[in-house]
């Protein structure tokens, strides 16, 4: 309501689109209960802001603004550094600015300042908002079964000897389908690693906050959510939160274009997410695959790297020119039924376009939401983080995605199969029927965040406890 002009928020946001994109929407999404709150998004940083992020925190309402936190030195870490350990470490370091922040804005008594609210890689964090008495609570941008794994993890890291991968035992997290422990978390696949350290310290640390949000709801994940009904902090499922309004102006453009002349429900889009990368011979692979599937897709191409598969992490435009790394002939080959766009495009707008009638992924949460809400099909195509986990919950559990197999002898997705499963996908029956689920899942999203659904409902009852109006 009008009488309380102003409340505000502080939102932290660990480095990386990935993190601020889901933030800032969810901080969108506090608007719509409240058009007077006013948020300020304190960003860490070891360097200039990229122009991603400029581009995004220049298309926000007024409500929302953003202050740059001095950059951190990162000098002393090894260069083959974790990018969970750059991570956790930017935002530990930047830990005495947000406290100065929040102190100056604590003072001003124009400024009532009643919550921050931090994302999962800035647990650091939320001893300075507890410090200013605060309601310091987790955004946590993945589903439920990677939050239900944070929260067990310190008991799976008594209980599991030696590295996870090798445990005779599925692992059980509560509510979920069990998983192999090489499915777990990367960060968690090598224990001696830092940032298996520093990730198990963060979960540990979870139980501190005053609550959590999920980007989940119950369709999505109903044995996880249940599961997580009783634990404290209160857990609250507010998803799907995605993005929803998004400019397509210059290399977005032709992508939209080139999308409106094709058939409907005819475009495969591939996408690796906001760092994904592949091997060049999986790149390789996986152009030939496409090609010779015979369907038309729109795909997200970017520079091989044959060390890590989150390499463009932090600087999403690729160094080399990426169509250089395709086969031989391929880019004259399917001109006319496949578009190459180098580095990044418009997703959610291609998502929502009539003609996307299937999304191959790398699984991350908010691709997986944004195909949800449009209620495109997925292959999965797991790589990072917790993705494997998330391909786990759509393939096996309410099976709206389909999954290549890899060659265990040669670690590679063969062409063979990338074709076999793309045509399935847009022309067999488990299409159909992966299909036809989506479908019914994309209803469930919207009801879910609708006047009366679970997430808005949970919403509701945890700004309550900010000793708010809304
Ligand atoms: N994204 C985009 N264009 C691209 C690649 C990614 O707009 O070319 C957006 C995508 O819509 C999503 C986010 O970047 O909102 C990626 O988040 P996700 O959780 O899927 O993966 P991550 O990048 O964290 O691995």
């Amino acid at each position: 309501g009008a009488q309380s002009p102003s409340v505000h928020i502080v939102m932290l946001p660990s480095p990386g689109m990935g993190h601020l994109i889901p933030l800032l929407e969810f901080a969108k999404r506090l608007l719509t209960f409240n058009h007077h709150f006013t948020i300020t998004f304190a960003i860490p940083s070891d360097g200039p802001p990229t122009t991603a992020q400029i581009s995004v925190l220049c298309s926000l309402p007024p409500q929302i603004r953003h202050v740059f936190l001095p950059p951190v030195s990162l000098n002393d870490l090894p260069l083959d550094s974790r990018m969970e350990t750059i991570i956790t470490l930017t935002v530990a370091r930047s830990v005495p600015s947000l406290r100065d922040l929040l102190k100056s804005m604590v003072a001003d008594t124009q400024t009532n300042l009643v919550a921050l609210v931090v994302d999962h890689f800035c647990i650091d964090a939320l001893d300075v908002g507890k410090e200013f008495n605060l309601s310091s609570c987790i955004f946590f941008p993945s589903t439920a079964m990677a939050l239900s794994a944070n929260l067990c993890l310190a008991e799976l890291d008594e209980m599991v000897t030696g590295e996870y991968r090798d445990h005779p035992d599925l692992i059980r997290i509560p509510g979920c389908t069990p998983i192999h422990g090489r499915d777990l978390f990367e960060p968690t696949q090598d224990r001696q690693n830092q940032a298996y350290k520093l990730f198990l310290q963060n979960a540990k640390r979870f139980r501190f906050a005053d609550g959590i949000f999920v980007n989940s709801f119950p369709e999505f994940e109903p044995g996880a959510i249940s599961a997580l009904k009783l634990a404290e902090p209160p857990i609250y499922p507010i998803g799907p939160v995605v993005k929803m309004d998004e400019n397509g102006s210059g290399e977005g453009a032709k992508c939209l274009n080139w999308l409106d002349e094709q058939p409907h429900g005819s475009v495969l889009y591939v996408s690796f997410g906001s760092g994904g990368t592949l091997s060049s011979k999986q790149t390789v692979e996986l152009a030939m695959g496409l090609e010779m599937s015979g369907e038309r897709f729109l795909w997200i191409v970017r520079s091989p790297n044959d060390e890590l598969s989150n390499a463009s992490y932090f600087s999403v435009h690729s160094r080399n020119d990426p169509l250089s790394y395709l086969p031989e002939g391929f880019v004259e080959r399917v001109k006319g039924r496949g578009l190459l766009v180098p580095s990044w495009a418009p997703q959610t707008r291609i998502l929502k376009h009539r003609s996307t009638g299937g999304f191959l992924s790398h699984c991350g949460n908010n691709s997986v939401l944004e195909s949800v809400v449009n209620g495109v099909p997925l292959i999965a195509w797991p790589l990072y983080a917790e993705q494997r986990m998330n391909a786990v919950t759509l393939t096996e559990e309410i099976k709206v995605a389909l999954r290549p197999k890899v060659n265990e002898e040669n670690g590679f997705v063969e062409k063979e199969e990338i074709a076999k499963v793309v045509k399935s996908l847009f022309k067999g029956e488990e299409g159909k029927k992966v299909s036809a689920r989506m479908k019914q899942l994309q209803d469930a999203a919207i009801r879910a965040v609708g006047e009366d659904g679970s997430s808005t409902k949970a919403l509701r009852q945890a700004l309550l406890k900010w000793k708010t109006p809304f």
